[in-house]
Formats: C-alpha cells, sequence, structure tokens
C-alpha cells in the first residue's frame, strides 16, 4: 500500500490527529496556525503565549485578499470584516506638495481574486481569530507561559517554558511550532543547534502609528472625504513616508509613519515599541503638506506608538527535527508591501494543510512534512520580503535622476495602468500576491514533494 496521505490507512489518519501539537506565541502565525490545525481535526494543540491576557491592541493593518481567504476559509472572517472598510482606490502623493503622483482604481479586485482587499483593525483581526480559536476545545491556551529553550529538536521536541507565576518546567510535544515573532528565541536556538548564526538587524528605520478618532477630524471637510473614502493614501517623501486609511467602520482613520531610526538606535535594550513624542513626530514631518501636518496636530498627547523595525537575513533552515518556525520567525519584513501578518497566517494555515496529509505520525515523517512545509513557503516568501525591501528603497529617494525616473513611472501607471512604483499598489504584483491560494498549492503539491524528499533519504541511506 502506498505509504502516502490518501490511502493511508483509518488507524494511521488517527495517530496523525492525536499528535500533541505545541505552538509558541499568540500572536497572527499562531492562532492563525491553531484554528488551522483545529479545522484539519488535529485533537491536541496547545499554545503557549508569553502575555498573561490577550487585550489587543494596536492600530490598522491592510487585510490583502490572500490573507482574507484563509480566514474565511477557517470561518473567521464573517465577524473581522463587519468593520472592516473595502479599499477600492489608492492615492500616492508627494509628501511635501501633496500633489498625485499617480491614482490606482481598483473596484475589482473581489471579482478578479475572489476576496476584497480591506483594512482593518489589528484588534478586530488579532480577536476574531483568538475567539475562533476559544471556540474549538482542540486547542488549549498557556497565558503568561514564556518559552525560555528549546532544549531537544527530536525525536520529540523539549522545551522549557517559565509561567508568570510559577517554576520553569520542561514540556514534551510531538510537534513544536514556533510563531513567538521577530525576536524568536525558537529561532535563535534552533540556529545554535545548527551551528549558524542569523542575528536580528537593524534596518534603521522606525515607524509611528497613530489614530485620529472621527469626531476630531469631524470639522475638516479634506479630513473627512478621506475618512469616508474607499481609499489608502500614502504620502511620500526623501527616507520617510505616511499611509493612512480608515478603519474600524470609519470610526478611526489610521496613520502609519516610516522615517529614520533616531531613537531606538541609541537605546541600549532590544526595546520594540515605546510611546514616541509628539513634538519629535511633527519635527520629522515638518516639511510635509498642511493637510498632514493638521492631521499630526490633532494627535492626543500620550498616543503616539513608536515602533523599531527590524529584519534578519534570510535563514538556513526554518525546520530541525519536528521543530519548525513561521511568520515573523523566520522572515520578518519590512512593512512596504502590507504582507508580513498575511505570510504568518498563510504559514500556519500550510503546516495544518501538509501534517494533516502526513502518512504517519512517526518523528521522520513529521520531519519530512515540515520540509515541505518549507519548500513551499520560502521561495514564495523571500521573494516578497524582498519586494518590500525594494519598494521602500523606492518610495524613499531624495532628490536626484531615480526619484525623476521614479515619478515618471508614477505618472506612466495612471496614464498606462502600467506597472506602480509603489509595488503593494501595482496590478502585476497584486496579482501575483493575490491569486496565490496557499492552501490549495499545499493540498496540491504534498504528494510530489515529500516523495521527493522521501526518496532522496532513501537514497541518502542506501
Ligand atoms: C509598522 C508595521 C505595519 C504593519 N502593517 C501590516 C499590514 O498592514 N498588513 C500585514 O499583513 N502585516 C503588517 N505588518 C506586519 C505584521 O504585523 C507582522 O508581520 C505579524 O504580526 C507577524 O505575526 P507573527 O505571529 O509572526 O508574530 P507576532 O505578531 O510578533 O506574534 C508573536 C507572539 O509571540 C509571543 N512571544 C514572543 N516571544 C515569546 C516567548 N519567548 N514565549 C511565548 N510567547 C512569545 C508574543 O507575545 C506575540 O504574541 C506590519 C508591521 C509593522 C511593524
Amino acid at each position: 500500500m502506498s505509504p502516502y496521505a490518501m490511502d493511508r490507512p483509518a488507524e494511521c489518519a488517527a495517530a496523525v490527529r492525536d499528535l500533541r501539537i505545541a505552538i509558541i506565541g499568540a500572536g497572527m502565525g499562531g492562532l492563525g496556525c491553531a484554528l488551522a490545525l483545529a479545522k484539519k481535526g488535529f485533537r491536541d494543540v496547545h499554545v503557549y503565549e508569553n502575555a498573561s491576557d490577550l487585550g489587543f491592541v494596536g492600530a490598522g493593518i491592510q487585510l490583502a485578499p490572500n490573507l482574507v481567504r484563509v480566514l474565511d476559509r477557517l470561518g473567521c472572517w464573517q465577524g473581522i470584516e463587519a468593520e472592516a472598510t473595502d479599499i477600492v482606490e489608492t492615492s500616492i502623493r508627494d509628501g511635501r506638495s501633496n500633489e498625485e503622483l499617480t491614482h490606482v482604481h481598483m473596484p475589482d479586485i473581489r471579482q478578479k481574486y475572489g476576496h476584497p482587499h480591506c483594512t482593518g483593525h489589528r484588534a478586530s483581526l488579532a480577536g476574531g481569530l483568538y475567539e475562533a480559536c476559544k471556540a474549538q476545545p482542540a486547542i488549549k491556551f498557556h497565558l503568561g507561559h514564556t518559552l525560555s529553550s528549546v532544549d531537544e529538536f527530536e525525536p520529540r521536541p523539549v522545551f522549557t517554558v517559565t509561567p508568570r507565576e510559577g517554576s520553569p518546567h520542561q514540556v514534551t510535544a510531538d510537534v513544536l511550532l514556533a510563531a513567538d515573532g521577530v525576536k524568536s528565541v525558537a529561532r535563535t536556538h534552533l540556529m545554535q543547534r545548527l551551528g549558524a548564526s542569523v542575528d536580528v538587524e537593524d534596518t534603521g528605520q522606525a515607524a509611528y502609528r497613530v489614530m485620529l478618532p472621527r469626531d476630531k477630524m469631524a470639522a475638516d471637510p479634506e479630513m473627512m472625504a478621506l475618512l469616508d473614502s474607499n481609499q489608502v493614501t500614502r504620502w511620500i517623501g526623501e527616507k520617510r513616508h505616511w499611509i493612512c486609511y480608515p478603519i474600524a467602520s470609519r470610526t478611526i482613520y489610521n496613520m502609519s509613519s516610516i522615517q529614520p531610526d533616531v531613537n531606538f538606535a541609541s537605546a541600549p535594550s532590544m526595546t520594540y515599541t515605546t510611546r514616541g513624542s509628539n513634538d519629535a513626530m511633527l519635527q520629522t514631518f515638518s516639511d510635509f503638506c498642511p493637510l498632514i501636518r493638521r492631521m499630526l496636530d490633532l494627535v492626543p498627547d500620550g498616543q503616539v506608538c513608536e515602533w523599531k523595525l527590524r529584519v534578519h537575513k534570510p535563514l538556513p533552515t526554518w525546520v530541525h527535527g519536528c521543530v519548525g518556525l513561521i511568520g515573523d520567525a523566520c522572515h520578518p519584513t519590512l512593512p512596504h508591501l502590507n504582507q508580513g501578518a498575511s505570510m504568518a497566517v498563510e504559514d500556519g494555515a500550510v503546516l495544518a494543510e501538509v501534517l494533516a496529509q502526513a502518512p504517519g505520525a512517526a518523528p521522520d515523517v513529521i520531519n519530512k512534512c515540515l520540509r515541505v512545509y518549507e519548500l513551499l513557503r520560502k521561495e514564495r516568501t523571500t521573494t516578497l520580503v524582498d519586494l518590500a525591501a525594494h519598494s521602500g528603497r523606492v518610495l524613499h529617494l531624495g532628490e536626484g535622476k531615480a526619484r525623476e525616473e521614479r515619478d515618471r513611472e508614477f505618472a506612466a501607471s495612471r496614464a498606462q495602468g502600467s506597472s506602480v512604483p509603489d509595488k503593494w499598489a501595482s496590478p502585476d504584483v497584486q496579482k501575483m500576491i493575490y491569486s496565490h491560494d496557499c492552501m490549495l498549492e499545499a493540498s496540491e503539491k504534498f504528494k510530489t514533494l515529500y516523495r521527493h524528499l522521501d526518496q532522496a533519504s532513501q537514497g541518502a541511506e542506501s
């Protein structure tokens, strides 16, 4: 009998469903993965999260069709969509003059890709995933539990968690999936075990995130037109930009910037977010147009959040033994394509697909399934991470020939509907990203990829 999933015996399928799966981190990647596993029938999923309660905060987030497709399949999109804004156009403007460089109409995203492009509140996305997880008896949350170390990777992963109140203790699982973000402890241990070193890299960039409530904007018709639009607007300048859109049923205008990092660079700690200063923010954008400055003036004191942007070089591998990495832990990205959370959730959905098809529950089978996951995901996520970095370089050009050429391309894109220098708004890039059905790809390619790895390992043994 073939050892491959579709024709495996019933007791083998049951053994796979009974695998004890530990997930580290209840961010987008961890929650998406837990939910996808439960939906596939896995019965013993444990999520360990450092935070002691998941009171989700944060600002807005773009929900691209490839992310929405997965959320829809996992059954949690409806609630998130209820307060989301459908985005049907984007305007890219010069930050100083407010002059429009290009305008991209995308009214047919839903028809083209089967799902909309929306903006929403992070709390709505994370909360929607969390509520859906809580409805699954298979998922058990261990909040206030921090991963301290990964002690063994095979045949069964053993790791140490430290509860907020209590002593560190070891946990054994059949599979360990680490979605513990860009500062991933699991990644550090995995790389150490392999003798590789891939440190977090400073991008030299930081982001302000502010949210303007509707009532603060009400007296300004120009602002209200933005809040009541179905548009994402980006104002760009040298080394800086703002990207802004309505969220939370248009009760909030979400504003997110990028600028050179001056605050965190000097900080000795590994802090990633901090309360920013209104004065410093206004100063950084003092040469931007009056509309932007008026909006920034409305931000109440103490409500500026500043994020440090960090990434790391591509990892040699995401998998060792029965341990795999997910999301920002293995492919952190600059936010210019708005795909970080999408990629993390897609990773989780793909992991559930490949583990559900596992032709057995033995550690070597699990290892091959995790390697199939890496084969399915690594090239694509690397492409998107590189594109985001490229887009950032182009958006942040200073005076000179390169910028003049870029602005000509912006103008041509408006006239001809051709490629847009701001890659997230470019129809060709959107097609590549939004049409991708990661779950379908995983289920279609699993057997071939698994067989390939299986044959390679048999060849190596003989
Ligand atoms: C300014 C900015 C704007 C962005 N905008 C967008 C956007 O519009 N669209 C989009 O798709 N993406 C966007 N992103 C990217 C997106 O937020 C991230 O890529 C995404 O949140 C990654 O999810 P994750 O689950 O991998 O990691 P995280 O969301 O970082 O989650 C990691 C989780 O693990 C927990 N954890 C960490 N260490 C441990 C430990 N040792 N033990 C236990 N738990 C631990 C943390 O508490 C956290 O809950 C943006 C990012 C930035 C910085």
